[in-house]
């Protein structure tokens, strides 16, 4: 078991690494902030907020926090790439973790994303 967890994040480090960094993928970005609403269950909401700067890995899936989950995550990298392409400033929307392991207490959220250019 501790083995597969170790694994997992040696995958999630090397994903991260190879997501590049914010300045090289996206150089007109000069910050992203990503704030959420957690609605898990009986948990009372959680508010969240993730900062990207242009050091930022350009890495757009974000832990659940759900206790055990592994290799899900709330996936807004498409939300944001689209957001770059149309130089749009902020969005709203809803989200679940990707992984549906119902043993697991995942999270939806709603989000918003604020995106600042150069
Ligand atoms: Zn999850």
């Amino acid at each position: 078991m501790i083995r597969v967890k170790n694994q997992a994040r040696e995958e999630h480090k090397r994903e991260v690494l190879s997501a590049g960094l914010l300045a090289e993928r996206f150089p007109a970005v000069s910050g992203i902030v990503v704030r959420m609403n957690y609605q898990r269950g009986r948990t009372s909401a959680l508010q969240r907020t993730v900062n990207f700067l242009p050091d930022s890995p350009a890495f757009f899936r974000i832990s659940c926090l759900g206790e055990g989950c592994e290799g899900g995550g709330l996936e807004l990298t498409w939300v944001i790439q689209r957001m770059i392409r149309e130089r749009a400033g902020s969005m709203q929307g809803e989200l679940r973790c990707e992984n549906r392991d119902e043993a697991i207490l995942h999270a939806d959220v709603d989000y918003s994303v604020a995106i600042t250019y150069v």
